[in-house]
């Protein structure tokens, strides 16, 4: 068995002066406690106690090049002395933005915040701003961030949530006021006739339709073919905005995105994570008309740190890597997650376990049990979330790290060497399940 007497000590004392001794809830589920690292490099995180962990979490996202990338934190470095923040622009901003309205599908004006909780924000103003409505429709099982707007039937209690065709929005955290459900519609995903039933139970009343074009917080679930495109024109006629939050599809699926990726184009996108490869950025991306209710409208957007030196300058040198040679990091990452993916499935058939592996290379999970086919938050859901566990553990134990929901982020530092060492920890990890 592994030992982690450092990071159990170190909990118990962070504990007395960190709110439940750690910065993000999610971070609870870590076992036997939230662990301590003390460094990270390329695919691998060292912990306190001296484990080696090839790691998989990536920060949930962000790490699209690994940690402690080499020409992302030598860009970084060479940015320190000229300061952090000026309250100002400066020419980095305008670099970045130029680029990647160049580069991401519907992008012809972007701005930058620090969050995907906060860029979240900003996209469902603009959009009631815009339209003139007031509500939001968002999907079960779909995490838009934290904020009392968006963390709605993020993971609804299936005993509060209602029928599956006509959910019932439910408030994720205690705190969160009821006054802020009125404003928003929660449909089942994956589903057309949902969210056209949705559409007419609330006519000229919905501003925005905002989804994760590849459902990965609710169990990293493609959408079936035509969804996409399905709700965008369904958006059109209804005259509400197509959102794409792409937090976590982003720089990830592909360097476009999922909105490149499934040749969908949204009218408003969020970014965060991958584009500054662990670097604080987010941002919004879209349509001019609607962008520009910022200058002509008034709508309200801040932050102090957004456009921050350093995260500027960690997104320019991402893309520089993530642009490199025509696509190639985007095919490597895709043949080794796909090896992973099949690997761990044909292990789980050697083990006769119960598991299947779903999603995409660069971001997938795996199930335990359920029904033939996992096509929404309730039917992901339906899964045991304890076999999910356990099967995590082991992992742990054999020095691989998974998200305790059971997903998995690639990196482009997983080399082929990486991989087939993954496969072998999961082979004797799937050992002693039963
Ligand atoms: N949207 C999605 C799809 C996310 O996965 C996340 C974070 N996991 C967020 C928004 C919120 O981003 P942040 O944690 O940067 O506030």
């Amino acid at each position: 068995m592994r030992r982690y007497d450092k990071s159990i000590a170190l909990y118990e004392r962070t504990k007395r002066h960190l709110a439940g001794g750690v910065s993000s809830n999610v971070r609870y589920a870590s076992t036997p406690v939230p662990l301590f690292f003390a460094r990270g490099e390329g695919a691998r995180l060292y912990d306190v106690d001296g484990n080696v962990h090839i790691d998989y979490v990536l920060g949930n996202g962000p790490a699209i090049l690994g940690h402690a990338p080499r020409p992302v934190i030598e860009a970084v470095a060479r940015t320190l002395a000229d300061g952090q923040v000026y309250a100002a622009q400066h020419p980095r901003e305008t670099e970045l933005a130029e680029r990647l309205c160049g580069l991401l599908p519907g992008a012809e004006v972007v701005r930058f915040a620090t969050s995907g909780t906060e860029a979240v924000l900003m996209a469902m103003r603009l959009a009631r701003a815009f339209t003139g409505r007031d509500k939001i429709l968002k999907f079960e099982g779909h995490y838009h961030g934290w904020s009392d707007q968006a963390y709605i039937s993020a993971r609804p209690s299936l005993n509060e949530a209602g029928p599956a065709d006509e959910p019932v929005p439910v408030a994720g955290s205690p705190g969160i006021p009821a006054s802020v459900l009125q404003d928003v519609v929660v449909a089942g995903w994956n589903d057309l006739a949902a969210l056209e039933a949705a559409f007419e139970r609330h006519p000229g009343q919905i501003a925005a339709v905002i989804m994760e074009p590849v459902m990965v917080n609710g169990g990293a679930v493609v959408a079936e073919a035509g969804y996409l495109a399905g709700v965008r024109d369904l958006c059109r006629a209804k005259g509400a905005l197509f959102i794409c939050d792409e937090v976590i599809t982003g720089f990830r699926v592909g360097l476009r995105g999922a909105q490149g990726r499934f040749g969908v184009t949204a009218d408003l996108a969020i970014y965060a994570k991958a584009v500054a490869a662990g670097f604080p950025l987010a941002m919004v991306g879209g349509r001019r008309d609607v962008m520009d209710t910022l200058l002509d409208k008034g709508v309200m957007h801040g932050g102090t740190y957004n456009g921050n030196v350093q995260s500027m300058a960690a997104a320019i040198a991402a893309l520089d890597e993530l642009e490199r040679d025509d696509g190639a990091v985007y095919r490597d990452l895709e043949r080794r997650g796909t090896r992973l993916m099949q690997g761990l499935a044909a292990l789980a058939a050697k083990h006769r376990l119960p598991m299947r592996v779903q999603g995409l290379p660069a971001i997938f999970q795996v199930f335990f049990g359920g029904g033939p086919a996992l096509r929404n938050y309730r039917e992901a859901d339906a899964c045991d979330r304890d076999a999910v566990l356990a099967f995590q553990r082991a992992l742990q134990e054999e020095g691989v790290r998974i998200n305790p929901a059971g997903k998995w982020f690639l990196s482009t530092a997983h080399d082929d060497a990486i991989i087939e060492d993954t496969l072998a920890a999961a082979d004797r990890s799937m050992a002693t399940l039963r």
